[in-house]
Protein backbone atom coordinates (compact mmCIF):
# COMPACT_ATOMS: atom_id res chain seq x y z
CA UNK A 1 0.00 0.00 0.00
CA UNK A 2 1.22 3.46 -0.95
CA UNK A 3 0.09 6.98 -0.44
CA UNK A 4 0.02 8.86 -3.75
CA UNK A 5 -0.63 12.13 -5.44
CA UNK A 6 -2.73 12.36 -8.87
CA UNK A 7 -2.48 15.28 -10.72
CA UNK A 8 -4.86 15.85 -13.78
CA UNK A 9 -4.14 19.12 -15.85
CA UNK A 10 -6.40 21.30 -18.30
CA UNK A 11 -6.83 18.72 -20.92
CA UNK A 12 -7.39 16.06 -18.82
CA UNK A 13 -10.31 17.41 -17.00
CA UNK A 14 -11.94 19.30 -20.36
CA UNK A 15 -14.57 18.35 -19.69
CA UNK A 16 -17.12 16.18 -17.77
CA UNK A 17 -16.76 12.86 -20.05
CA UNK A 18 -12.80 13.79 -19.12
CA UNK A 19 -13.25 13.96 -15.67
CA UNK A 20 -15.57 10.84 -15.26
CA UNK A 21 -12.50 8.96 -17.13
CA UNK A 22 -10.19 11.08 -14.37
CA UNK A 23 -12.59 9.61 -11.52
CA UNK A 24 -11.82 5.87 -13.00
CA UNK A 25 -8.21 5.96 -12.93
CA UNK A 26 -8.32 7.59 -9.48
CA UNK A 27 -10.51 4.67 -8.56
CA UNK A 28 -8.02 2.36 -9.68
CA UNK A 29 -5.75 3.70 -7.26
CA UNK A 30 -7.96 3.50 -4.44
CA UNK A 31 -9.43 0.22 -4.75
CA UNK A 32 -5.88 -1.43 -4.90
CA UNK A 33 -5.90 -0.06 -1.25
CA UNK A 34 -3.92 3.45 -1.65
CA UNK A 35 -4.23 6.40 0.32
CA UNK A 36 -5.23 9.05 -3.01
CA UNK A 37 -4.87 13.13 -2.86
CA UNK A 38 -6.05 14.35 -6.39
CA UNK A 39 -4.68 17.95 -7.28
CA UNK A 40 -6.34 18.97 -10.37
CA UNK A 41 -6.48 22.25 -12.82
CA UNK A 42 -9.39 24.33 -14.00
CA UNK A 43 -11.14 22.94 -17.34
CA UNK A 44 -8.69 23.52 -20.33
CA UNK A 45 -9.38 27.53 -21.92
CA UNK A 46 -10.84 27.98 -18.47
CA UNK A 47 -7.58 30.02 -17.15
CA UNK A 48 -7.37 31.65 -20.20
CA UNK A 49 -10.62 33.06 -20.50
CA UNK A 50 -10.43 34.24 -17.04
CA UNK A 51 -7.58 35.98 -17.39
CA UNK A 52 -8.95 37.55 -20.16
CA UNK A 53 -11.91 38.82 -18.23
CA UNK A 54 -9.65 40.79 -16.05
CA UNK A 55 -7.63 42.90 -19.03
CA UNK A 56 -11.17 43.12 -20.56
CA UNK A 57 -12.55 44.69 -17.32
CA UNK A 58 -9.17 46.86 -16.75
CA UNK A 59 -6.15 47.05 -18.57
CA UNK A 60 -4.35 47.71 -15.07
CA UNK A 61 -6.32 45.55 -12.44
CA UNK A 62 -5.57 44.84 -8.65
CA UNK A 63 -3.85 41.49 -8.40
CA UNK A 64 -6.01 40.46 -5.46
CA UNK A 65 -8.77 40.79 -7.46
CA UNK A 66 -7.13 38.68 -10.46
CA UNK A 67 -6.26 36.01 -8.35
CA UNK A 68 -10.24 36.18 -6.70
CA UNK A 69 -11.03 35.51 -10.52
CA UNK A 70 -8.96 32.99 -11.58
CA UNK A 71 -8.45 30.75 -8.84
CA UNK A 72 -12.69 29.99 -9.51
CA UNK A 73 -11.19 28.01 -12.15
CA UNK A 74 -9.85 24.91 -9.92
CA UNK A 75 -12.59 25.60 -7.59
CA UNK A 76 -15.11 23.78 -10.53
CA UNK A 77 -13.10 21.02 -11.01
CA UNK A 78 -12.11 19.85 -7.65
CA UNK A 79 -15.85 19.84 -6.93
CA UNK A 80 -17.23 18.45 -10.00
CA UNK A 81 -14.33 15.38 -9.67
CA UNK A 82 -15.67 14.84 -6.12
CA UNK A 83 -19.05 14.40 -7.61
CA UNK A 84 -17.85 11.98 -10.30
CA UNK A 85 -16.35 10.22 -7.73
CA UNK A 86 -18.81 9.64 -5.22
CA UNK A 87 -21.11 8.45 -8.45
CA UNK A 88 -18.95 5.44 -8.53
CA UNK A 89 -18.50 4.51 -4.97
CA UNK A 90 -15.85 6.43 -4.33
CA UNK A 91 -15.54 8.22 -0.48
CA UNK A 92 -14.33 11.96 -2.17
CA UNK A 93 -14.03 15.18 -0.22
CA UNK A 94 -12.82 18.42 -2.51
CA UNK A 95 -10.42 21.16 -0.97
CA UNK A 96 -9.67 24.89 -1.71
CA UNK A 97 -6.24 25.93 -1.22
CA UNK A 98 -7.58 28.32 1.63
CA UNK A 99 -8.90 25.17 3.35
CA UNK A 100 -6.40 22.84 3.65
CA UNK A 101 -4.61 25.39 3.95
CA UNK A 102 -1.86 25.82 1.78
CA UNK A 103 -0.21 28.64 2.54
CA UNK A 104 1.73 31.04 0.64
CA UNK A 105 3.60 34.50 -0.11
CA UNK A 106 1.66 38.01 -0.51
CA UNK A 107 3.03 37.66 -4.08
CA UNK A 108 -0.44 37.71 -6.07
CA UNK A 109 -0.39 36.40 -8.92
CA UNK A 110 2.73 34.20 -8.90
CA UNK A 111 2.81 33.43 -4.90
CA UNK A 112 5.12 30.87 -3.92
CA UNK A 113 4.07 28.00 -1.33
CA UNK A 114 5.01 28.40 2.12
CA UNK A 115 3.12 25.45 3.91
CA UNK A 116 0.82 22.94 3.52
CA UNK A 117 -1.35 21.66 6.15
CA UNK A 118 -1.64 17.94 5.39
CA UNK A 119 -2.88 16.91 8.82
CA UNK A 120 -6.69 16.69 7.83
CA UNK A 121 -6.09 14.57 5.30
CA UNK A 122 -3.82 11.95 6.47
CA UNK A 123 -7.05 11.57 9.19
CA UNK A 124 -9.33 10.88 6.93
CA UNK A 125 -7.20 8.55 5.33
CA UNK A 126 -7.15 6.57 8.33
CA UNK A 127 -10.69 7.32 9.60
CA UNK A 128 -12.53 6.56 6.10
CA UNK A 129 -10.37 5.97 3.03
CA UNK A 130 -11.82 9.19 1.95
CA UNK A 131 -9.96 10.71 -1.17
CA UNK A 132 -9.12 14.22 -1.29
CA UNK A 133 -9.31 16.37 -4.64
CA UNK A 134 -7.70 19.20 -4.09
CA UNK A 135 -8.08 22.31 -6.40
CA UNK A 136 -4.69 23.37 -7.76
CA UNK A 137 -3.11 26.92 -8.59
CA UNK A 138 -4.87 28.22 -5.47
CA UNK A 139 -3.26 29.43 -1.95
CA UNK A 140 -4.53 31.94 1.32
CA UNK A 141 -2.03 34.40 2.54
CA UNK A 142 -2.25 34.09 6.26
CA UNK A 143 -2.21 37.47 6.96
CA UNK A 144 -4.30 39.06 4.63
CA UNK A 145 -6.46 35.65 4.68
CA UNK A 146 -6.65 36.29 0.69
CA UNK A 147 -6.42 33.93 -2.26
CA UNK A 148 -3.56 34.06 -3.93
CA UNK A 149 -2.36 31.70 -7.12
CA UNK A 150 0.94 30.88 -7.77
CA UNK A 151 1.82 31.57 -11.49
CA UNK A 152 0.37 30.37 -14.83
CA UNK A 153 1.00 26.51 -14.69
CA UNK A 154 1.29 26.27 -11.09
CA UNK A 155 -0.48 23.37 -9.95
CA UNK A 156 2.48 21.04 -10.57
CA UNK A 157 3.89 22.62 -8.04
CA UNK A 158 0.65 22.35 -6.01
CA UNK A 159 0.59 19.18 -6.17
CA UNK A 160 4.33 18.51 -5.68
CA UNK A 161 3.81 20.57 -2.49
CA UNK A 162 0.72 18.31 -0.78
CA UNK A 163 2.54 15.39 -2.01
CA UNK A 164 5.41 16.39 0.93
CA UNK A 165 2.92 17.13 3.39
CA UNK A 166 1.04 14.05 3.12
CA UNK A 167 4.93 12.36 2.65
CA UNK A 168 3.33 10.49 -0.25
CA UNK A 169 5.48 7.78 -2.07
CA UNK A 170 4.92 9.53 -4.99
CA UNK A 171 3.52 11.95 -7.04
CA UNK A 172 1.80 11.21 -10.14
CA UNK A 173 1.58 13.79 -12.88
CA UNK A 174 -0.97 13.11 -15.80
CA UNK A 175 -0.65 14.78 -19.14
CA UNK A 176 -1.44 14.85 -22.58
CA UNK A 177 2.13 13.61 -23.02
CA UNK A 178 3.31 9.96 -21.59
CA UNK A 179 6.52 11.05 -20.41
CA UNK A 180 9.66 13.33 -21.03
CA UNK A 181 11.56 12.64 -23.97
CA UNK A 182 15.06 12.86 -24.98
CA UNK A 183 14.05 15.55 -27.24
CA UNK A 184 10.72 17.18 -28.79
CA UNK A 185 10.08 14.28 -30.92
CA UNK A 186 7.95 16.42 -33.63
CA UNK A 187 10.88 17.41 -34.62
CA UNK A 188 13.62 14.07 -34.26
CA UNK A 189 11.24 11.34 -34.55
CA UNK A 190 13.84 9.12 -32.94
CA UNK A 191 13.40 10.53 -29.72
CA UNK A 192 12.07 8.32 -26.70
CA UNK A 193 10.45 8.07 -24.04
CA UNK A 194 13.27 8.27 -21.16
CA UNK A 195 12.44 6.01 -18.17
CA UNK A 196 14.12 8.12 -15.19
CA UNK A 197 15.12 11.15 -15.27
CA UNK A 198 17.88 13.29 -12.27
CA UNK A 199 15.46 16.10 -10.62
CA UNK A 200 18.78 18.61 -12.07
CA UNK A 201 18.74 17.33 -15.59
CA UNK A 202 14.36 18.34 -15.43
CA UNK A 203 15.46 21.34 -13.88
CA UNK A 204 17.32 22.36 -16.81
CA UNK A 205 15.00 21.25 -19.11
CA UNK A 206 11.87 23.05 -17.69
CA UNK A 207 13.92 26.02 -17.46
CA UNK A 208 14.98 25.69 -20.93
CA UNK A 209 11.27 25.73 -22.14
CA UNK A 210 10.24 21.91 -22.10
CA UNK A 211 6.80 22.69 -21.28
CA UNK A 212 6.17 19.13 -19.45
CA UNK A 213 6.01 20.54 -15.93
CA UNK A 214 6.17 23.96 -13.73
CA UNK A 215 9.77 24.45 -12.98
CA UNK A 216 9.16 25.08 -9.46
CA UNK A 217 7.24 21.58 -9.09
CA UNK A 218 11.05 20.18 -10.21
CA UNK A 219 12.74 22.18 -7.62
CA UNK A 220 10.45 21.52 -4.84
CA UNK A 221 10.37 18.00 -5.76
CA UNK A 222 14.24 18.03 -5.37
CA UNK A 223 14.30 19.69 -2.30
CA UNK A 224 11.90 17.68 -0.65
CA UNK A 225 12.73 14.20 -2.24
CA UNK A 226 9.19 13.54 -3.58
CA UNK A 227 9.83 11.53 -6.68
CA UNK A 228 7.74 12.46 -9.71
CA UNK A 229 6.12 9.93 -12.52
CA UNK A 230 4.71 12.07 -15.43
CA UNK A 231 2.09 9.76 -17.34
CA UNK A 232 -0.17 9.99 -20.08
CA UNK A 233 -4.07 10.73 -18.51
CA UNK A 234 -5.44 9.54 -22.49
CA UNK A 235 -4.79 5.98 -21.56
CA UNK A 236 -8.17 4.18 -20.66
CA UNK A 237 -8.23 2.96 -16.70
CA UNK A 238 -9.05 -0.30 -17.89
CA UNK A 239 -5.49 -0.39 -20.08
CA UNK A 240 -3.20 -0.10 -16.99
CA UNK A 241 -2.07 -3.02 -14.74
CA UNK A 242 -2.54 -2.36 -11.81
CA UNK A 243 0.87 -4.64 -10.81
CA UNK A 244 2.97 -3.60 -13.81
CA UNK A 245 5.64 -0.90 -12.57
CA UNK A 246 3.55 2.29 -13.88
CA UNK A 247 4.56 3.59 -17.38
CA UNK A 248 5.85 6.92 -17.60
CA UNK A 249 8.95 8.58 -16.73
CA UNK A 250 9.83 9.02 -13.38
CA UNK A 251 12.10 11.68 -11.91
CA UNK A 252 14.14 11.10 -8.56
CA UNK A 253 17.45 11.64 -7.36
CA UNK A 254 20.42 10.83 -9.10
CA UNK A 255 21.53 7.77 -7.60
CA UNK A 256 18.03 5.95 -7.87
CA UNK A 257 19.62 5.79 -11.61
CA UNK A 258 20.79 2.66 -12.76
CA UNK A 259 22.18 3.40 -16.02
CA UNK A 260 22.94 6.65 -16.48
CA UNK A 261 24.04 8.22 -19.66
CA UNK A 262 26.53 10.85 -20.19
CA UNK A 263 23.85 13.03 -22.16
CA UNK A 264 19.72 12.38 -21.15
CA UNK A 265 18.29 14.98 -22.81
CA UNK A 266 18.64 17.81 -25.82
CA UNK A 267 16.43 20.94 -25.73
CA UNK A 268 16.17 23.83 -27.65
CA UNK A 269 14.49 27.19 -27.62
CA UNK A 270 14.06 29.39 -30.93
CA UNK A 271 12.79 32.35 -28.80
CA UNK A 272 16.39 33.40 -28.64
CA UNK A 273 18.02 36.96 -30.06
CA UNK A 274 21.83 37.47 -29.95
CA UNK A 275 23.51 40.77 -29.55
CA UNK A 276 26.75 41.83 -30.53
CA UNK A 277 28.27 45.36 -28.92
CA UNK A 278 31.76 45.74 -30.82
CA UNK A 279 35.26 47.61 -29.99
CA UNK A 280 33.94 48.18 -26.35
CA UNK A 281 36.37 49.72 -24.54
CA UNK A 282 38.26 46.94 -22.71
CA UNK A 283 38.18 48.39 -19.04
CA UNK A 284 37.09 47.79 -15.72
CA UNK A 285 33.26 48.45 -15.18
CA UNK A 286 32.42 48.06 -18.63
CA UNK A 287 29.82 44.72 -18.28
CA UNK A 288 28.62 46.80 -15.22
CA UNK A 289 27.88 49.76 -17.63
CA UNK A 290 26.25 47.46 -20.01
CA UNK A 291 24.17 44.38 -17.90
CA UNK A 292 22.98 46.77 -15.05
CA UNK A 293 20.87 48.56 -17.85
CA UNK A 294 19.24 45.93 -18.80
CA UNK A 295 18.59 44.17 -15.36
CA UNK A 296 16.68 47.62 -14.37
CA UNK A 297 14.71 47.00 -17.55
CA UNK A 298 14.12 43.48 -16.25
CA UNK A 299 15.62 41.85 -19.23
CA UNK A 300 16.90 38.58 -18.55
CA UNK A 301 20.27 38.18 -20.29
CA UNK A 302 21.24 34.56 -20.46
CA UNK A 303 24.69 33.57 -22.54
CA UNK A 304 27.60 35.91 -22.67
CA UNK A 305 30.68 36.09 -24.15
CA UNK A 306 33.25 38.04 -24.83
CA UNK A 307 36.72 38.18 -26.26
CA UNK A 308 39.83 38.68 -25.57
CA UNK A 309 41.35 42.06 -26.86
CA UNK A 310 43.52 41.96 -28.87
CA UNK A 311 44.84 45.66 -29.14
CA UNK A 312 43.97 45.69 -25.30
CA UNK A 313 42.18 48.67 -25.62
CA UNK A 314 38.38 47.62 -27.19
CA UNK A 315 36.67 44.00 -26.96
CA UNK A 316 33.41 42.98 -29.12
CA UNK A 317 30.88 41.55 -26.74
CA UNK A 318 27.99 39.11 -27.55
CA UNK A 319 25.11 38.29 -25.57
CA UNK A 320 21.67 36.31 -25.96
CA UNK A 321 18.55 38.08 -24.46
CA UNK A 322 14.28 36.82 -25.17
CA UNK A 323 13.33 37.23 -28.50
CA UNK A 324 10.47 39.03 -27.15
CA UNK A 325 12.84 41.78 -25.46
CA UNK A 326 15.37 42.11 -28.61
CA UNK A 327 14.07 45.93 -29.48
CA UNK A 328 14.42 46.79 -26.04
CA UNK A 329 17.44 45.62 -25.11
CA UNK A 330 19.02 47.27 -28.16
CA UNK A 331 17.47 50.83 -27.13
CA UNK A 332 18.24 50.08 -23.31
CA UNK A 333 22.10 49.29 -24.88
CA UNK A 334 21.74 52.37 -27.34
CA UNK A 335 20.65 54.77 -24.48
CA UNK A 336 23.43 53.59 -22.07
CA UNK A 337 25.91 54.47 -25.30
CA UNK A 338 27.51 57.74 -23.81
CA UNK A 339 28.74 55.23 -20.33
CA UNK A 340 29.33 52.49 -22.39
CA UNK A 341 31.49 53.32 -25.30
CA UNK A 342 31.26 51.25 -28.42
CA UNK A 343 31.34 51.29 -32.27
CA UNK A 344 28.29 49.28 -33.23
CA UNK A 345 25.47 47.19 -31.96
CA UNK A 346 24.70 44.45 -34.09
CA UNK A 347 21.50 41.71 -33.83
CA UNK A 348 19.96 38.64 -35.30
CA UNK A 349 16.41 36.79 -33.79
CA UNK A 350 16.83 34.03 -36.61
CA UNK A 351 19.12 32.22 -33.91
CA UNK A 352 18.37 29.29 -31.79
CA UNK A 353 19.88 27.70 -28.50
CA UNK A 354 20.52 24.17 -28.42
CA UNK A 355 21.26 22.64 -25.10
CA UNK A 356 22.94 19.54 -24.04
CA UNK A 357 22.20 18.36 -20.93
CA UNK A 358 23.33 15.19 -18.59
CA UNK A 359 24.45 15.28 -15.04
CA UNK A 360 27.07 12.20 -17.03
CA UNK A 361 29.02 15.66 -17.68
CA UNK A 362 30.75 16.16 -14.20
CA UNK A 363 32.28 12.50 -14.93
CA UNK A 364 33.15 12.73 -18.34
CA UNK A 365 35.52 15.35 -20.42
CA UNK A 366 35.27 15.97 -23.74
CA UNK A 367 31.72 16.03 -23.81
CA UNK A 368 31.15 19.10 -25.32
CA UNK A 369 34.10 18.63 -27.62
CA UNK A 370 32.38 15.94 -29.87
CA UNK A 371 29.70 18.35 -30.65
CA UNK A 372 31.57 21.01 -31.66
CA UNK A 373 33.36 18.62 -34.29
CA UNK A 374 30.12 17.07 -35.50
CA UNK A 375 28.80 20.08 -35.94
CA UNK A 376 31.47 21.70 -37.91
CA UNK A 377 30.97 18.68 -39.63
CA UNK A 378 27.91 19.73 -41.17
CA UNK A 379 28.53 22.78 -42.03
CA UNK A 380 27.01 24.59 -38.83
CA UNK A 381 28.49 27.74 -37.62
CA UNK A 382 28.57 28.38 -33.64
CA UNK A 383 27.54 31.65 -32.37
CA UNK A 384 28.06 31.34 -28.93
CA UNK A 385 28.69 28.56 -26.15
CA UNK A 386 28.42 28.30 -22.88
CA UNK A 387 28.48 25.62 -20.29
CA UNK A 388 27.65 24.81 -16.64
CA UNK A 389 28.59 21.57 -14.77
CA UNK A 390 25.82 19.30 -16.39
CA UNK A 391 25.10 21.22 -19.57
CA UNK A 392 26.29 23.18 -22.46
CA UNK A 393 24.55 25.20 -24.90
CA UNK A 394 24.87 26.07 -28.37
CA UNK A 395 23.68 29.84 -30.05
CA UNK A 396 23.07 28.64 -34.08
CA UNK A 397 21.27 30.29 -37.01
CA UNK A 398 17.81 28.87 -36.58
CA UNK A 399 17.91 27.45 -40.08
CA UNK A 400 20.07 24.63 -38.69
CA UNK A 401 17.71 24.13 -35.81
CA UNK A 402 16.47 20.47 -36.78
CA UNK A 403 20.11 19.87 -38.45
CA UNK A 404 21.91 20.24 -35.45
CA UNK A 405 19.62 18.69 -33.00
CA UNK A 406 18.99 15.93 -34.99
CA UNK A 407 22.95 15.51 -35.49
CA UNK A 408 23.38 15.88 -31.95
CA UNK A 409 20.61 12.95 -30.60
CA UNK A 410 22.33 10.42 -33.21
CA UNK A 411 26.02 11.79 -31.71
CA UNK A 412 25.18 11.00 -27.94
CA UNK A 413 23.35 7.75 -28.62
CA UNK A 414 20.20 8.95 -28.06
CA UNK A 415 17.99 7.68 -31.04
CA UNK A 416 15.89 4.74 -30.59
CA UNK A 417 16.76 1.45 -32.24
N1 LIG B 1 -5.07 26.59 -14.42
C1 LIG B 1 -3.81 27.23 -14.25
C2 LIG B 1 -3.23 27.61 -15.60
O1 LIG B 1 -3.84 27.36 -16.62
C3 LIG B 1 -2.85 26.40 -13.47
C4 LIG B 1 -2.46 25.09 -14.10
O2 LIG B 1 -3.17 24.56 -14.93
O3 LIG B 1 -1.40 24.57 -13.74
O4 LIG B 1 -2.18 28.19 -15.66
MG1 LIG C 1 0.52 22.40 -16.92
Amino acid sequence: MARLVMKFGGTSVADIERIRNVARHVKREADAGHDVAVVVSAMSGTTDRLVQWCRETSVLHDAREYDTVVASGEQITSGLLAIALQAIGVVARSWQGWQLPILTSDAHASARILEVNGDELIKRFRERREVAVISGFQGLHRETGRVTTLGRGGSDTSAVAVAAAIRADRCDIYTDVDGVYTTDPRVVPRAHRLERIAFEEMLELASLGAKVLHVRSVELGMVRRVPILVRSSFVSPDDIDPHAAPPGTLICDEEDIVEQQVVTGIAFSKDEAQISIRNVQDKPGVAANIFGPLADANINVDMIVQNVSADGATTDLTFTVPAADFERAKSTIANARAQIGYARLDGATEVTKVSVIGVGMRSHAGVAAKAFRALADRGINIRAITTSEIKFSLLIDAVYTELAVRTLHSLYGLDKP
